[in-house]
């Protein structure tokens, strides 16, 4: 079986040969980078150097599948928010929000073909081209609370959730639209899969507003998208994984802070799971010991994809999820 039918049979939880290996954030690091001859910032803006780096994941470090979209900010931007794209060692982050709660939120009609969708469309068609029959090619988008975040700022977000909870589901409902047409798109150039990263963290949001703001919306996405989702959550989800059993999504991207064998038991045997291995013990610091002692624990809980919990941080060697991709294959 080829990387590409490991990775996909591991999401919908069917039998595969040996676990699959992966992540649906970013794995590039800046060693990664020098490795290829592609950086950041260039590579968030540029379908090459995008599609070089990515395919990294699979010919340097050996996952299953390969992820361009390294950054928050794509469909953002498009929207209309201003982003620093950073530095080499810097991620970009979304800058000053341009609306307040109660603001008309308009799409514009050519989102896709605005310069920070249309790269990494055509980063993922050139990915599909290169790498389409040997491994998984996997897309990314934000859905409407972490969209929200970005277009409204946080605080401003969140405080509204409870001050004007009507205007937040306003902006949601529109904000969902560039979930989809963002994501539909990604497929139509060449994903199998979709990273949907919701920011909706118990700190953040309570086990009452997510089932007030975000459940029904999961739900749709879910069926919605052409393709098999990964839900991606950042934090402690120990209190929302079994409610995300229900929403309709393939698998779950979780993150060290809830135990493997306790992700494994909340999401029951539907709903698949990746990572929950920790960016600082394992991928960053792990010596080559901690980490096959790692790997071993995710092969015991039937972790469905091995690799890291979130994006990696910029400075961890590259070797380590070499290192941590080799152990999962043997
Ligand atoms: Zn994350």
């Amino acid at each position: 079986m080829r990387p590409r039918e490991i990775f996909l049979h591991a999401l919908s939880r069917e039998a595969t040969p040996r676990p699959a290996t992966g992540s649906a954030t970013s794995v590039v690091t800046v060693d990664l980078m020098d490795k290829v001859g592609a950086h950041f910032p260039d590579a968030h803006r540029d379908p090459e150097g995008m599609a070089r780096l990515a395919a990294a994941g699979h010919t340097e470090i050996g996952f299953d599948n390969v992820m361009p979209l390294f950054s928050v900010c794509h469909e953002s931007a498009a929207m209309g928010v201003p982003v620093d794209w950073g530095r080499v060692d810097v991620m970009p982050t979304c800058r000053k929000p341009p609306y307040a709660i109660g603001d008309e939120i308009a799409i514009p009609d050519d989102l896709l073909t605005r310069e920070t969708c249309a790269v990494p469309l055509e980063a993922l068609r050139l990915l599909k081209g290169r790498l389409g029959e040997e491994v998984a090619v996997v897309g990314k988008v934000f859905g409407p609370w972490t969209l929200g975040y970005h277009m409204f700022g946080v605080e401003e977000f969140l405080v509204n959730t409870l001050l004007a909870p009507d205007a937040v589901k306003r902006a949601m409902a529109t904000l969902k639209e560039v979930t989809v047409r963002f994501g539909t798109a990604q497929v139509e150039a060449g994903a199998d899969a979709l990273c949907l990263g919701d920011h909706a963290t118990r700190d953040v949001c309570s086990p009452g507003a997510y089932d007030e703001f975000l459940f029904e919306i999961h739900q749709e996405l879910a069926a919605r998208l052409p393709c098999p989702v990964i839900l991606h959550i950042c934090g402690d989800t120990s209190d929302r994984i079994p409610r995300l059993r229900e929403t309709g999504f393939d698998c779950f991207h979780f993150d060290s802070k809830v135990p493997t064998a306790a992700a494994r038991e909340l999401a029951g045997e539907a709903l698949a799971l990746m990572g929950g291995t920790s960016n600082f013990d394992v991928i960053r610091t792990g010596t080559p010991a901690r980490i096959r002692e790692d790997v071993r624990e995710k092969v015991e809980q039937r972790v469905d994809v091995i690799g890291p919990e979130c994006a990696v941080p910029l400075d961890a060697p590259f070797e380590n999820m070499r290192m941590l991709a080799a152990e999962a294959k043997t």
